[in-house]
């Protein structure tokens, strides 16, 4: 879980004290510890005894210094989008770095990541069958597996089920050979992502397991990729995945992979959350703190616009009173000032909370920011990234310009 320090009483965040950031800032604001991603980051690649190529999931927090502090520690990127492509390129990856995985999209959308030089995974066999059609054997491509099995408990954040509109089902492979055969195709990668949230270090070596035996029928790969899943710790004291156990086991068993398949591929993983959900801090204002008859509400100057993952999924993020990191515990409901019940945190037991104190969002560095909204007519939060003791405002708050940019006010 994120950390923060409290000393005398007074919270401190990647070591400087929150609440000068806020004034610095203003509020509501994303705060990034650059030094938790690299620990991350480190670990990840420290767990494995063979050389894995970690591809940083963009969309988990997509602001082009992040992107770009993660090409300094040495990751590649995964992308779902052509935007996310063109940010990643606009970030400094080189498109050899870069794996475009979109899903539902149009050939024209990945014809124009072919013409920006990435690497190319598809999930879909019409649209694997019109890739085939168009660029034969001259542009090499990965195709994205459903292996079938249960990733985590949540089914709306878990992508390998029997319902799930991700990848190509692992029973339709002969259907896959026969659109090779006929266009030949160069399938030179396999991938798949069963979602977020595997505890158990066996469901993610199952996955492997059925990734490995299908790639018997594939001579030329250069590489496999198993996505994410990495499950990170949102409670106190939340069960995540044992990434040295996964890289352990997972190490021995790709080594005997590689030899029955003749060489050696490279390995693939495409972790977001688990690279910066921790790193991050959401910190917003308490407006109001309100008593009705049935509890106790705290009104925050921010809401479901600019943290949407509780109202999405019910996700839970633990929060703090930063102001008074030593008062009284009550029980309180963290509310948003969106025009909908939009709950960030029901019956939570907080420092007693005044008008005014600044409450601080855990685990907010994945799918915050990123997920952000307009709702409302409302800007959206600035960044902050901390490095070294310094920090740096990597996006600005939103004003009333970006709000009507795009609007034409036509008269009637
Ligand atoms: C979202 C996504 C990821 C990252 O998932 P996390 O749970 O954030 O680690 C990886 N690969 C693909 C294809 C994705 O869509």
């Amino acid at each position: 879980m994120t950390p923060i320090e409290v000393k005398d009483n007074k919270s401190y965040f990647a070591n400087l004290p929150i609440e000068e950031l806020a004034s610095k800032y203003g509020t509501p604001t994303y705060l990034y510890d650059a030094a938790i991603i690299e620990k991350k980051y480190k670990q990840l690649r420290e767990a494995f005894k063979v050389k894995i190529n970690i591809k940083y999931a963009a969309k988990a927090l997509s602001n082009i210094s992040v992107l770009k502090f993660m090409k300094k520690l040495g990751a590649g990127l995964d992308t779902v989008s052509i935007q996310e492509v063109e940010l990643g390129l606009q970030a400094g990856f080189s498109p050899e770095e870069i794996i475009y995985t979109p899903n539902c999209v149009s050939i024209e959308e990945v014809s124009a990541a072919v013409d920006k030089g990435v690497i190319i995974n598809i999930d879909n066999i019409p649209l694997l069958e019109q890739f085939g059609h168009k660029y034969g054997s001259s542009v090499p491509v990965c195709i994205r597996i459903n292996p079938h099995i249960m990733a985590g408990g949540n089914y709306e954040i878990s992508t390998g089920h029997i319902d799930s509109k991700f990848g190509i089902s692992i029973h339709q492979m002969r259907h896959v050979q026969r659109v090779i055969q006929h266009t030949k195709l160069d399938v030179k990668g396999l991938h798949m992502h069963t979602g977020s949230d595997i505890l158990d270090v066996d469901v993610f070596l199952r996955g492997a397991e059925i990734l490995f035996e299908i790639a018997e029928d594939f001579p030329d790969l250069n590489f496999i990729d198993l996505g994410s899943g990495f499950k990170v710790s949102y409670w106190n004291d939340d069960n995540t995945t044992d990434v040295a156990e996964l890289g352990k086991k997972l190490s021995e068993r790709f080594k005997v992979f590689c030899s029955s398949y003749g060489r050696d591929l490279e390995l693939f993983f495409e972790p977001g959350k688990y690279l910066v959900s921790e790193a991050g801090l959401f910190i917003a204002k308490a407006n109001v703190v309100k008593q009705t008859t049935a509890t106790v509400f705290v009104g925050l100057d921010t809401g479901m616009n600019h943290l949407l993952r509780p109202k999405l999924y019910n996700a839970h993020h633990e929060v703090s009173n930063v102001s008074y990191p030593q008062g009284i515990e009550r029980i309180y409901s963290v509310v948003g000032y969106i025009c909908e019940s939009d709950t960030l945190a029901a019956d939570r037991k907080l420092n007693e909370v005044n008008e005014g104190d600044l409450i601080a969002f855990h685990n907010a560095g994945a799918y915050g920011m990123s997920m952000a909204s307009n709702y409302n007519s409302r800007f959206r939060p600035a960044e902050v990234l901390i490095y070294k003791g310094k920090d740096y405002l990597i996006r600005k708050r939103e004003d009333m310009e970006d709000i009507t940019r795009n609007m034409i006010a036509v008269d009637l």
